[in-house]
């Protein structure tokens, strides 16, 4: 395997999976509109490796060229999380249903054999089993797992009728450097940030929900190891930890990590609430070998860091 293609590419799951492909010495061709991502995020990366290409996935016409003679397709371009898609659902199932629907075709065009599809746990929605395993019942109570299980779906049709081997993996609450605290979309960024600038940490309802935090490093190995498995096709996996955290005890590790004493303040729930979610990732450790190794206190210790860097360095550009 040498040419891989990564949709989504400059955003924070793509940009950490590029760096990872190019290190081991795959050429990576980007694809990405820079929505939510950017090219500050490829930064690290070897140029001589990388080919990035600002477009909307969503042009199957213009984007076809690219996956000419490509083995591997990472699909990761979404409009992602519940609270963009709570302020945008409709733009959210439109783009990420368009993007699936359009990768597909070009690689059924171009003859791609292999396609990882970047799914979410969203798609478990509230269920009474917990950890949840990859057959529990789907019931996604947001438009951005709606838009995922669409996704999802979409790839077993097109295996199905054109025998792409598609891989599907569901995500759980991955955190580390890279990651937007714009928007406050995702909990750690936002408890750092808030950290960083001395302001409180809001927690939605009494902060007894739980989720499985997954550090970046994992969660980009076990990409890995879904796209580059020599057999199977049709396979969805879990990338989790297996751990279950409360936002409570999240918020007070990070206080504890950073040594800050912010206020923790309480606000009504959300509106889309899961009051548990943690991932049996028993299936990815046996048929992957994925084993996560980086502890809920070590990544967020090295999340911080990076946003410390971050932020120091922007307000001495200042
Ligand atoms: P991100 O917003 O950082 O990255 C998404 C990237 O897709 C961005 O760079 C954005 O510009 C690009 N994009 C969006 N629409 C596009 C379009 N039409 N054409 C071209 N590019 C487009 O988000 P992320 O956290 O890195 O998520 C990556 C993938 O993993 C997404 O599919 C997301 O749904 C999935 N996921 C992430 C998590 C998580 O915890 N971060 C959890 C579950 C699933």
């Amino acid at each position: 395997m040498s040419r891989a293609l990564v949709t989504g590419g400059a955003g924070f799951l793509g940009s950490n999976l590029v760096e990872y492909l190019t290190n081991r010495g795959l050429e990576v061709i980007v694809l990405d509109d820079l929505t939510t991502g950017s090219m500050e995020n490829l930064r690290h990366v070897r140029r001589d490796r990388m080919r990035v290409v600002n477009i909307d996935v969503r042009k199957t016409g213009a984007i076809l060229e690219y996956f000419q003679d490509v083995d591997v397709v990472f699909h990761l371009a979404a409009l992602a999380g519940v609270k963009l898609a709570t302020r945008s659902p409709l733009r959210t199932l439109d783009n990420n249903i368009q993007t699936t629907r359009s990768v597909l075709e070009a690689c059924s065009s171009a003859g791609v054999e292999r396609l990882v599809f970047a799914s979410s746990s969203e798609v478990y929605g509230e269920t009474s089993t917990c950890p949840m395993n990859e057959n529990v019942p789907l019931s996604p109570i947001s438009s951005y797992g709606v838009s995922k299980i669409t996704g999802e779906f979409y790839c077993m049709a097109f295996q199905k009728k054109y025998g792409i081997r598609v891989s599907i993996v569901r995500y759980f609450n991955v955190y580390g450097p890279r990651q937007s605290a714009k928007m406050k979309s995702w909990v750690v960024p936002a408890f750092i940030s808030n950290v960083i600038e001395k302001r409180p940490l809001i927690v939605h309802g009494q902060g007894d929900q739980t989720r499985d935090f997954t550090y970046i490093d994992d969660a980009v190995k076990g990409t890995y190891l879904v796209g580059t498995r020599s057999y199977g096709h049709g396979e969805i996996f879990n990338i989790g930890t297996g751990i279950e955290t409360s936002v409570l005890d999240l918020a007070r590790l990070i206080l504890s990590v950073t040594r800050s004493s912010n206020p923790i303040i309480h606000t009504r729930p959300r509106r889309f609430h899961i009051s548990r979610r943690c991932a049996d990732i028993s299936k990815a450790r046996s048929e992957l070998g994925y084993s996560p190794s980086i502890s809920l206190r070590n990544g967020v210790k090295r999340t911080y860091e990076f946003f410390r860097k971050s932020y120091h360095g922007k307000m001495s550009r200042q």
